[in-house]
Order: structure tokens, then sequence, then C-alpha cells
């Protein structure tokens, strides 16, 4: 990792085994660190594109990702300070990270984009629906970094969840619409009727590993294209699947009925990815390596579904920074400065 520490963050990590080893002494031993941190514990989409460029040079580990390796140090110590990480390990893969060495790699990890919602009721534009956490728009811009997800439910799963019940408290009865509830149901049991179709397990794997080539960690606008193409020949074949089964217990059907959201969201993702040409956060083109703040900066990208079933892609400017906000933004600059 002592290779790919990119230039802003050279101040704030160790380049030298030594200086992490000290790092790691002090942390262990319950003192606040004086050293600079090993590079490891980089952004994680600096460790994925790390561990992507490893790949790419042909020095993958047996599954195309790469070794992390904790298990020359103190058992002890491992168990003390990474409890979760060494239970994880050894009761999903059988893997003692005191004695083995771990494979890891690069996975989606976080959806940055989401529902619309206004900031201070976490309604979306659908009156009466709120939205917060990964499902909505939030405050990471283009890279969530460690820890900041759950922090994001509490305080904006409060602010959704308070609203959401003024709102139920002060609404109208409605009147429920028993033709909508009907076609709902069809809709819900077709594809229990479909014969002689894929299994929609395949064609979820398949998206999968699509998305992962083509709109994975490192884009180009000629990959993203591709992933557009296929998109819409996943969706003729999820059109066509058969669960087979019944109403019972049959994951192949809930699974027949998610692929078409699956599909929806791997679209704005890649229509999303082809248009901002610059790299920012987590979204690396290949072809547009450079990070724009004059342009693409000042923009969000807002994806439509117009009438005929097409996505619509719009910009538009970010909304100004309300003043207390920029405050505090301001007096973060000033601490980073001194
Ligand atoms: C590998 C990995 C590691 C991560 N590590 C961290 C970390 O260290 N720190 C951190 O802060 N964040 C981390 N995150 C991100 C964090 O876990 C997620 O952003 C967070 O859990 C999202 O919470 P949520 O409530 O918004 O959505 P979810 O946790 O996805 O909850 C949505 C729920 O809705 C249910 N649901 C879906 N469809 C329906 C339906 N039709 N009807 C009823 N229910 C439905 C789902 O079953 C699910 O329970 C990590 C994510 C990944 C993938």
């Amino acid at each position: 990792m002592f290779d790919y520490i990119p230039e802003m963050y050279k101040d704030e990590f160790a380049d030298s085994i030594d200086e992490s080893e000290a790092w790691v002494k002090e942390v262990v031993s319950g003192k606040l660190a004086t050293h600079r941190r090993p590079p490891e514990l980089l952004t994680r989409d600096v460790v994925a594109k790390a561990i992507n460029s490893e790949r790419d040079a042909g020095r993958a580990s047996e599954h195309g990702g790469a070794y992390l390796d904790i298990s020359w140090r103190n058992p002890e110590q491992v168990k003390k300070k990474l409890p979760g990480m060494y239970h994880q390990f050894k009761e999903l893969a059988a893997v003692d990270i005191t004695k083995e060495r771990m494979e890891v790699g690069p996975t989606a990890h976080y959806v940055m984009g989401g529902v619309k919602v206004d900031p201070y009721s976490q309604e979306t534009s659908v009156s009466g629906l709120f939205a917060a956490g990964e499902a909505a728009t939030g405050l990471h811009g283009a890279n969530r970094l460690g820890g900041n997800s759950l922090s994001d439910l509490i305080v904006f799963g409060k602010i959704a969840g308070e609203k959401a019940s003024e709102y139920a408290k002060n609404v109208e009865y409605v009147e429920i619409n028993q033709s909508e509830v009907d076609e709902v149901l069809a809709e819900t049991l077709e594809p229990l009727s479909r014969k002689g179709g894929e299994n929609p397990a395949k064609i979820v794997n398949d998206l999968r590993v699509m998305m992962q080539e083509k709109a994975g960690i490192i884009r180009t606008g000629e990959l993203l294209k591709e992933a557009l193409e296929d998109l819409d020949q996943l969706e003729n074949r999820a059109k066509l699947s058969s669960p087979g089964g019944g109403m019972k217990y049959n994951p192949g059907w809930h699974q027949a009925l998610e692929i078409g959201a699956m599909i929806d969201v791997s679209r704005m993702c890649a229509l999303a990815a082809l248009k901002r040409e610059e790299s920012r956060g987590a979204h690396t083109r290949d072809d547009f390596p450079e990070t724009d703040n004059d342009h693409w900066g000042k923009i969000n990208s807002v994806i439509k579904l117009s009438k005929d079933g097409s996505m619509k892609i719009e910009f538009t400017s970010y909304p100004k920074i309300p003043n207390e906000l920029r405050k505090l933004l301001d007096a973060e600059d000033l601490m980073e400065e001194e």
C-alpha cells in the first residue's frame, strides 16, 4: 500500500514499515497515536483501486483479490483489537485470522445516490412517502467514508420517522381503490405462471458480474455504454424468466419480482456514470481521470422515468449551502489548516 498513497494523503500516512509498526504498537497498547497511520487504513475507494491495480498487474490472489495478513502478529492482541473481524472470519469463512491470511476484494458497498428527499423532512416527491439511509440522497457526496452510514441512519432516520408520524396523524383517511390492488396482485402473481424460462437467480448473477466488470471500480465511456446495452438484454431475459414452484418459501419468485428494480438501479448508476465525465470520490473514469471542480463539482445528476418508460437524466446545480452550515465547514477548513 505504500505505493498507493494519493498525494493529498501523503502527510497523514506512514511511508515506511517502521513507522506503521510504531503506530500499531501505540494503538494496541491503548495510547493516543503520535505516529502516522499505515496506508492499509486509507479510504476504502483508495484501497479498492489499489487491489484492482495489483490484479491488473497480474498479482491477484487466488480469487482475484489481495491478501491481508495479520497472522504473524500476537494472536491475543489480534483478538483484543479486532474481535468482530476474528469472529466473522471464523464463523462465516472458517478462517482463523490469527493463523492464516485473509483473502479480500472490493465489492459494491454503498449507493451514493438515492431517492430525492427534502432535507428537513426526508419526504420524497411522492406525498406521504419518506426515505432515509441508503435509499435516500444524503450528505455523502461522491464518497461515503467508513462509519458515516451509521450516523446518517441515526440522524436522518429519526427525522424521517418523526415527520412520517406527524404526516400520518394529520392525513385524511384514504379510500383504497380495489382495481389498483387487483392490478398489483396480478403483477405480483404473474411470474408464477411463466413456463420454460430461465431461472431468475441466473439472471441476477449475470447482472452482478456484468455490473462489476463494466460499471465497477474503474469505468470508461465504452464499458458503460456496453453496460447499458447489456441491461436492455437482461431486462428482456428477466421478463421471460420462470421461477417455478408456488407461493410458499419461494426465493426464486422474490428474485423474479426484485430483478426489475435491480435493473432500474443498475441503469441509473450506469447512466449517471457515463454522463459524468470526470473522476470524483468512488467514481473513477479511466478516460476522464481528473476531478473537474469548475463544472461537475457544482452539479447533481437527476434521473427521471419518462412516461414512455425510458430514463432521462438532467443536471441541476447544488442548492446554496445555508450560512449556518457554511460557518461550520469554514471552521473545519480552518482547523485543518491549523
Ligand atoms: C460490506 C459492507 C460493509 C459496510 N460497512 C459499514 C461500516 O463499517 N460502517 C457504516 O456506517 N456503514 C457500513 N456499510 C453501509 C451500511 O451497512 C448501509 O449503508 C446501511 O446498512 C444501510 O441501512 P438502511 O437501513 O438504509 O438500508 P438496509 O440496511 O439495506 O435496510 C433496508 C431494509 O429494507 C428491507 N426491504 C427491502 N425491500 C423491501 C420490501 N419490498 N418490503 C419490505 N422490506 C424491504 C431489506 O430487507 C432491509 O432489511 C457497509 C456496507 C457493506 C455492503
